[in-house]
């Protein structure tokens, strides 16, 4: 698939950015601007992604280098939201690297920064995250895919499923239970290496955006004592961390979204004639291109008020990143469903601008925790402010 080039992507003016972060969104539409390419699979396209986004130094964002240790959000924002507007898979790609090596980031060992963080960052490898389960999606805790210890390694089994970039992956973050305490507080980290005699990858799954994932099986796979990430029993911690950091970034991709159908949108009712005049001239379309903007700056300004808090106050930042995940992927929904309507028949057509945008908008309320998950963050947050 090409990159679809549409009518440009423009960052808006918000008090939450800094200059550097408007010369960041110049690099990001140079990227966009670069010749579309046809691929014979997903795999081959995600890779070629990776390595076009490490040339283009934009995973420097993603995967800092060591003089540049902290994820600065806003820059993964304004990235995401860039990418997102004009090519949904390669959002997918950058924040794939950033999760799948966060762990290593901010918990790993120098040993572990030296083998994996360079060649996710320059794009020649590619990093894949791996939490999710048959009967633990939304309740981590319900994880029983093991990790027992046993000589100088530990021994994974269990099933993980819907894990993105899954059998072109150079290497997995696996979170297992280990039993150090019960529920979420018994898990640990592994970085797990694509080719361990015992990791199994399962058929692609076909999901409504472009988007790569399968499922991955550990059979008896055996992994060296220097494998985990952070202290045994913290892999819960981890996972969060990680989240903390990208789930507010969700959000950035949601906005490119709503914005590129929204701009559709306004060419559309511009151009198409009904009822003797322009569309836009109908007050009742008027009405739904107000509720799409409003949507989209909404997004957009919850998007950057989480980057900004985790940027600049410290601390987890989970409240804000929650919300800007819940409040931006609920809005691109409504974005992208009037987008449909408004289009009518073209709306609906696969393979139009707006069916492509109303499928990519869809998962965003599903992974990296449904919306029903970010307001639990958000109402224990709540609840945790009334307790003192
Ligand atoms: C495109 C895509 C990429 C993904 N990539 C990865 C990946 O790389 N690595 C990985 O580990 N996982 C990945 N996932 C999996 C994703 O994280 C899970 O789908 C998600 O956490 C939800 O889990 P589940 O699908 O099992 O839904 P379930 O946990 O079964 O939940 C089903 C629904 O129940 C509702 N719900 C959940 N909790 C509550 C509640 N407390 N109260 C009321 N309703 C609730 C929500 O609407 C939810 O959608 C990916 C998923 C998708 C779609």
């Amino acid at each position: 698939m090409s990159t679809d080039h549409g009518p440009g992507w423009t960052l808006n003016d918000w008090p939450f950015l800094e200059p550097e972060h408007h010369a960041l969104a110049e690099r990001v539409k140079a990227f966009n601007a670069r010749p579309g390419q046809d691929y014979p699979d997903l795999a081959s396209e995600c890779r070629a992604i990776a390595r076009d986004l490490g040339d283009a130094g934009l995973l420097d964002y993603a995967v800092p280098p060591a003089d540049r240790p902290v994820m600065d959000v806003r820059s993964i924002c304004v990235i995401r939201e860039g990418l997102s507007y004009h090519h949904i898979l390669a959002d997918a790609v950058f924040g794939m690297q950033g999760i799948g090596t966060g762990p290593i980031q901010l918990f790993g060992t120098e040993g572990q920064k030296a083998k994996y963080l360079a060649p996710c960052r320059e794009g020649r490898h590619v990093a894949a995250f791996a939490l999710t389960e048959p009967d633990s999606g939304s309740d981590v805790a319900a994880m029983t895919t093991s990790a027992r210890a046993d000589g100088n390694g530990f021994v994974i089994e269990g099933e993980k499923v819907w894990i993105s970039n899954a059998g072109f992956a150079d290497h997995y973050v696996v979170v297992a239970r280990t039993g150090e305490a019960p529920g979420s507080r018994g898990l640990s980290a592994f970085i797990v290496d694509a080719d361990t005699p015992g990791l199994k990858i399962g058929p692609a799954i076909d999901i409504m955006a472009p988007h790569p994932a399968a499922n991955v099986t550990f059979d008896a796979c055996r992994v060296p004592g220097d494998a985990l990430v952070g202290p045994p029993g913290q892999g819960f911690k981890v996972a969060m961390a990680i989240f903390d950091v990208f789930r507010g970034s969700v959000g950035a991709a949601a906005t490119g979204v709503a914005r590129r159908a929204l701009d559709e949108t306004v060419r559309r009712v511009g151009q198409r004639r009904l009822f003797g005049d322009r569309m836009g001239k109908l007050q009742g379309v008027q009405m739904t291109l107000a509720d799409m903007a409003a949507d989209t700056d909404v997004a957009a300004l919850v998007t950057y008020r989480a980057a900004w808090t985790k940027d600049t106050k410290g601390g987890r930042g989970s409240y804000e990143a929650s919300l800007a995940k819940l409040v931006a992927t609920e809005a691109v929904g409504r974005v992208v469903d009037n987008a449909v309507q408004l289009f009518g028949a073209l709306g609906v057509t696969q393979g139009s601008v707006i069916e492509k945008l109303y499928r990519e908008a869809r998962p965003m309320r599903i992974y990296e925790g449904a919306s029903e998950v970010q307001k639990l963050v958000i109402a224990r947050d709540l609840m945790g402010r009334l307790d003192g």
